[in-house]
C-alpha cells in the first residue's frame, strides 16, 4: 500500500487545563486522492483537527506528517493547504477573479500565469463568466463555489472544508455535494471534509472518521460505518437505530441472545469483548425490523405514519420500551393503532454493544 499523504500520529490538543482535551491521541491516515469526512456532533474536535492541520493551532503532543514531513510546527503559509470555511470569507471589495487570484498573488505567481490559473479554477467550479462580479452579486451557492476555486487554485496537496454547506438550503446543499464529489473525482484532489450531518457524510465520503468527545471512534467506508458500527455511539449517530437495554445471555460464534430488560429474548451479533452476563444495548435499524416474525416479541402499534416511500411504525414493547420500524408500502396491511403485532429481526441485522460508553 502507498504511504499515506497525510498522517496524524497520537495528536492531542487541549485549550486549557480546566477543559477536557479537544482532541485525544488522534491516529488517522489520509490517502492521496481520498475524500475523508470528519463526522461528529458539535464540540467533538472536528474543527480543532483542521486548525491543527492548517497551522492555526499547535498540538500539545503528536506529529502531523504531510508526505512524510512533520508540518505540525510550520506557519500556515508554509504548509500550502487550501481551506474552505462555512462562512465563505470572500473579500467583499474584490471581484470574484481577484478573490481567486489572492492565494497566487500571495505566493508571488506572475500576473499572466495568475490570469490563466484563475480562469481555469473558475471553469472548474462552473463559473467561467463571473470573474468581474463582486461576491454580493452572487447567490450563496455561487459564493461557495468561488471559495472552493480559491482554495484549489494553487493546487494544494490537501483541501480542507469545514462545514462548507452549512449555510445553504437543502436543495442547494445537495447540488453542491454533487459538485464537490465531481471536483474530487475529476481532479483527484485529497479532501478532508468536516460535517456534523451524517447523511452528508454517507453521500460524499470515501471514508468517514467518526469523532466524539475528541476521540476517534471509527474510521471506515460509509457502508461499513452504517452496517458495522464499532460501538453504540457510532450506531446511534449514523442513521437511525433502536436501542434496547438488556443482558447478554448465550453467545456462540459471535451470535448472541439478549435478555431484554423489558422482558423477552432477542438475537443479535455481539460486539467483540462482550461475555455472557454483561449488560449491553441491543441496536437494530428500523428497516431491519419485520412484523409477523415467528418467535418474535409481542408489541402494540402506537402509531403508523405514511411517509410516501415507506410507513413509519411506532411500537410499544412490554416493559415500556419503544421502537421504530419502517415498513415498505403495500407489502402488508398497515396495522391499526392499538393492534397487537409480533416483531423480530435476523441476528445478523442487530448488534449487541457494551452498555457503558466506550473509552479508548
Ligand atoms: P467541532 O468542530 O467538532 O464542533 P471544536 O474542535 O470546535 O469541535 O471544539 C472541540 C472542543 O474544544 C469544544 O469543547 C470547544 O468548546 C473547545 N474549543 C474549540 N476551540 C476553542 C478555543 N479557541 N478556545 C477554547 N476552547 C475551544
Ligand atoms: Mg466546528
Amino acid at each position: 500500500m502507498d504511504a499515506p499523504l497525510l498522517r496524524f500520529e497520537r495528536v492531542s490538543k487541549s485549550y486549557g487545563a480546566a477543559q477536557p482535551a479537544a482532541l485525544s491521541a488522534l491516529d488517522l491516515n489520509v490517502a492521496r486522492g481520498e475524500l475523508l469526512t470528519l463526522l461528529g456532533p458539535s464540540g467533538s474536535g472536528k474543527t480543532t483537527t483542521l486548525m491543527l492541520l492548517a497551522g492555526f493551532e499547535l498540538p500539545d503532543q503528536g506529529r502531523i506528517l504531510l508526505e512524510g514531513r512533520d508540518i505540525a510546527r510550520l506557519p500556515p503559509h508554509r504548509r500550502g493547504i487550501g481551506v474552505v470555511f462555512q462562512s465563505y470569507a470572500l473579500f467583499p471589495h474584490m471581484t470574484v477573479a481577484e478573490n481567486v487570484a489572492f492565494p497566487l498573488e500571495a505566493r508571488g505567481i506572475p500576473r499572466t500565469e495568475r490570469a490563466a490559473r484563475v480562469a481555469r479554477a473558475l471553469e472548474m467550479v462552473r463559473l467561467p463568466a463571473m470573474g468581474d462580479r463582486r461576491p454580493a452579486q452572487l447567490s450563496g451557492g455561487q459564493q461557495q463555489r468561488v471559495a472552493l476555486a480559491r482554495a484549489m487554485v494553487f493546487e494544494p496537496p490537501v483541501v480542507l472544508l469545514d462545514e462548507p454547506l452549512g449555510a445553504l438550503d437543502k436543495a442547494l446543499r445537495e447540488e453542491m455535494q454533487h459538485e464537490i464529489r465531481g471536483l474530487h473525482r475529476r481532479l483527484g484532489l485529497t479532501m478532508l471534509y468536516v460535517t456534523h450531518d451524517q447523511a452528508e457524510a454517507l453521500t460524499l465520503s470515501d471514508r468517514i472518521a467518526v469523532l466524539a468527545g475528541g476521540r476517534l471512534r471509527q474510521v471506515a467506508p460509509p457502508r461499513a460505518i452504517y452496517d458495522d458500527p464499532a460501538d453504540a455511539f457510532v450506531a446511534g449517530f449514523v442513521g437511525e437505530n433502536n436501542r434496547l437495554p438488556g443482558r447478554l445471555r448465550a453467545l456462540a460464534d459471535g451470535v448472541c441472545t439478549v435478555a431484554l430488560d423489558g422482558g423477552g429474548d432477542a438475537p443479535a451479533r455481539a460486539a467483540p469483548g462482550l461475555s455472557p452476563g454483561d449488560a449491553c444495548l441491543l441496536m437494530v435499524r428500523p428497516e431491519r425490523v419485520v412484523l409477523d416474525a415467528p418467535g418474535g416479541l409481542p408489541a402494540t402499534l402506537a402509531e403508523a405514519l405514511f411517509q410516501g416511500d415507506h410507513i413509519r411504525l411506532r411500537l410499544a414493547l412490554p416493559g415500556g420500551a419503544e421502537m421504530v420500524a419502517r415498513q415498505p408500502v403495500g407489502t402488508r396491511a398497515v396495522p391499526a393503532p392499538g393492534e397487537a403485532v409480533t416483531i423480530g429481526w435476523q441476528a445478523e441485522d442487530a448488534r449487541a454493544f457494551r452498555a457503558a460508553p466506550v473509552t479508548v
